[in-house]
């Protein structure tokens, strides 16, 4: 039996500074994914699909648009996870045009789950992604402003960033029940060198299994420790998606976690939460579309 189709993608849980950008990247990107599932595709080429759309619009903090880490580059962490527990992702990964692409070609193509650093990119080199630079003018200008403010300051806490988490992630279920999820990161504005955050580790920026997906975005560190994806993805195998998100909410406002969460259960019950002041998202399902608005 077939069942119903839905996918949900979000541009992160920080401020919606230009919202018609971001919404138009969204609108766009969960068309293109709802298109594939309309036409019996799966929800492994939806999600990635949307994710793709978004890496590239660059008023997200992905692929293109990424943020700058101290050093003044861009290192990327991205990953897909389906409802049969396949997994790829890739960390702090450099001068690739999409991420999540890679993130999946470690999952179909290799037996690990997660490959990091230059070796990351060396292998996507090796499957033909061919040299892209990340960086726009709008991240470097904010780099360099935040950058002069903070030299001097080791930071160790990132109160300052709230309004840029702008990681993107998507999850659909298709006409097969299959559900999938991918998530897509420039990582924190200004992190050391190295760091790779929540988005490629799974269970934290990104889980599925038979119960539902998840996407996450916010603050990694925190997303890591709470193991966020997979608390409520496991929750809902006991409850409706939104009441087993607002339990993880609950739970990591508790322990002062700024983050949001998209989902899908298996029955394509649609979830939306932050904890954070606002949170972009956009999701079609049985064929209407619904997104945030300005006070969102
Ligand atoms: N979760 C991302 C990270 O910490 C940031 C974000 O959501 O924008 O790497």
């Amino acid at each position: 039996m077939r069942k119903q189709i839905a996918i949900i993608a979000h541009g992160g849980a920080g401020g919606i500074a230009h919202p018609q950008r971001r919404l138009n990247g969204l609108k766009k990107a969960v068309q293109a994914g709802y298109d594939i599932l309309r036409q019996g595709g799966s929800s492994l080429d939806a999600a990635e699909r949307s994710v793709i759309v978004l890496e590239d619009t660059s008023v997200f903090n992905a692929g293109t648009g990424s943020y700058l880490n101290l050093a003044g580059e861009v290192e990327m962490d991205a990953s897909i996870m389906t409802s049969d527990l396949k997994f790829g992702a890739v960390g702090a990964i450099r001068d690739v045009k999409n991420p999540v692409s890679i993130a999946r070609m470690v999952m179909e193509r290799t037996d690990h789950l997660l490959l990091c650093g230059e070796n990351a990119t060396r292998f996507a080199r090796l499957m033909g992604a061919k040299y892209h630079d990340p960086r726009t003018g709008e991240k470097v200008l904010i780099w360099r402003r935040k950058k002069r403010r903070r030299e001097s300051t080791h930071f160790t806490k990132f109160a300052d960033f709230i309004g840029h988490y702008g990681t993107v992630g998507a999850v659909a279920i298709d006409q097969n029940g299959m559900i999938s999820a991918a998530t897509s990161s420039g990582g924190i504005n200004l992190k050391l060198p190295g760091r790779v955050g929540d988005t490629p580790v799974i269970g934290a920026g990104t889980y599925a299994d038979r119960n539902g997906g998840v996407s996450a975005t916010g603050h990694g560190e925190e997303i890591m420790r709470q193991l966020l994806a997979y608390r409520v993805v496991a929750l809902m195998a006991r409850m409706r998606a939104m009441k087993a998100g607002r339990i993880a909410i609950a739970q990591a406002t508790r322990a002062d976690c700024q983050c949001g969460i998209i989902g899908i259960s298996k029955n394509a019950r649609i979830l939306c939460l932050h904890n954070t002041r606002s949170m972009s998202w956009c999701y079609i399902k049985n064929g209407t579309m619904r997104h945030f608005s300005r006070r969102d």
